[in-house]
C-alpha cells in the first residue's frame, strides 16, 4: 500500500479544518499557549517502512501517551504483581476523575486514567528509585533511536497547577495503595507527561506493540507477546477514557491519547501510527487527530475488526 499517498491525502483533508473545532488544553498553562493550527501524522510498519505528512517532526507534549510506556516498564519489572494495585476495566469517567477511587478503595480502574498512571509511577519508583524517570527516557530514546527529553516549562506548569493529580496521589496514599511519598510520585508523573516528542518518534517508539513486544529496530523483547497483547487490549478499552467505546466503534484500533493533542494507534502485526493536532474535544482527545484516524481506517480498511 502507498502509505505516503494515504497520509498526504489525510493531511490535505485535515489542514483546511485547522482551527474549526475543539480547544487546546488550558488547565495546564504551558499547553494553552500551543497553536491549534498544527497537524501531523506518521506511521511505521512492522517491516520498517515509514511515511509522514504535515507537522510530523514538530515536537509536542506527549502527556498521557507516556502512560503506555510507563505501563510497559512496570509490566516488564513486575509482571502479574502489577495488577494487585491497578484494575483493567474502562472507567467510563473523565481521565482525572476522583469518584471511583473512593468506592474502589484506592485501586484505580485502569493504568491509563490519571490515578492509574500515578499508581504506575509509584511502582516504577519502588522498582527503580531515583533512576525511575531516567529509565523512561532511556526506553523511549532506545525505541525511537533519537534522544528524548522533558520540556521543563510544561513540567513546571503541571506541578504548579496539578491539584487534582495531587488529590489523587494523596487519596491513594491514604488508602495505603501508594508506597512512595506523593510528592515524589507526582514529580515522576508530571515529568513523564511533559516529555516532548514528535509524531515520527512516537510512531517508531510504539513499534514494539505491533511486533508482539519486539523492539522496532533490533527485535529484542521489550515485553513478551502476551504482555504486548494486553497493553493493546487496554489501549482499545481504556486508552481514550470515556470515549473509548466511540473510538473502538468508529476507528477500531488500540489508541492512547494525550491532552497535548497526540494519539498513538496500533494495528498489531502491521503498523504503529501517531497523529497530532492540539485542539481537544470534550473528552480530552484530539478533535482532528480522531478525525484523521477515522479517515485512515476508512481509506485503508485497516482495523482490528
Ligand atoms: N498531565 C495530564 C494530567 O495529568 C495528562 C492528562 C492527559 O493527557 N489525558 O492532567
Amino acid at each position: 500500500m502507498d502509505f505516503q499517498a494515504v497520509l498526504d491525502d489525510i493531511d490535505a483533508q485535515i489542514r483546511p479544518l485547522l482551527g474549526t473545532g475543539g480547544r487546546v488544553a488550558s488547565y495546564i498553562p504551558a499547553l494553552a499557549r500551543v497553536s491549534p493550527q498544527q497537524f501531523g501524522i506518521a506511521l511505521r510498519t512492522c517491516e520498517g517502512q515509514e511515511a509522514a505528512a504535515g507537522d510530523a517532526t514538530t515536537p509536542f507534549s506527549i502527556q498521557s501517551m507516556s502512560k503506555v510506556f510507563t505501563l510497559t516498564l512496570a509490566i516488564r519489572g513486575l509482571g502479574e504483581a502489577l495488577w494487585q494495585r491497578i484494575g483493567r476495566e474502562p472507567s467510563g469517567s473523565p481521565f482525572n476523575s476522583l469518584v471511583q477511587l473512593e468506592t474502589e478503595r484506592g485501586i484505580p480502574r485502569n493504568p491509563f486514567i490519571n490515578a492509574g498512571a500515578i499508581a504506575v509511577a509509584d511502582r516504577l519508583l519502588s522498582l527503580g528509585g531515583d533512576e525511575a524517570l531516567a529509565k523512561v527516557l532511556q526506553m523511549l530514546s532506545s525505541l525511537c533511536r533519537e534522544p528524548v527529553h522533558i520540556d521543563a516549562e510544561v513540567a513546571q506548569s503541571e506541578a504548579d497547577t496539578g491539584f487534582r493529580n495531587a488529590a489523587l496521589a494523596n487519596f491513594m496514599r491514604g488508602f495505603g495503595t501508594l508506597d512512595n511519598e506523593p510528592g515524589r510520585v507526582l514529580d515522576v508523573y508530571f515529568k513523564q507527561c511533559a516529555i516532548a516528542m514528535n509524531c515520527q518518534q512516537v510512531a517508531r517508539a510504539a513499534g514494539y506493540l505491533c511486533r508482539d513486544g519486539a523492539h522496532p529496530y533490533d527485535g529484542t523483547p521489550v515485553i513478551s507477546e502476551t504482555q504486548a497483547r494486553r497493553v493493546n487490549a487496554l489501549m482499545l478499552t481504556c486508552g481514550t477514557y470515556d470515549a473509548a467505546g466511540e473510538f473502538a466503534f468508529r476507528i477500531g484500533l488500540p489508541c492512547k491519547s494525550g491532552v497535548g493533542g497526540g494519539i498513538v494507534a496500533v494495528l498489531p502485526d502491521r503498523l504503529s501510527l501517531c497523529v497530532w493536532s492540539p485542539a481537544l474535544d470534550g473528552t480530552g482527545n484530539s478533535h482532528l487527530g480522531r478525525m484523521a484516524l477515522e479517515l485512515f481506517v476508512a481509506r485503508t480498511g485497516l482495523s482490528v475488526f
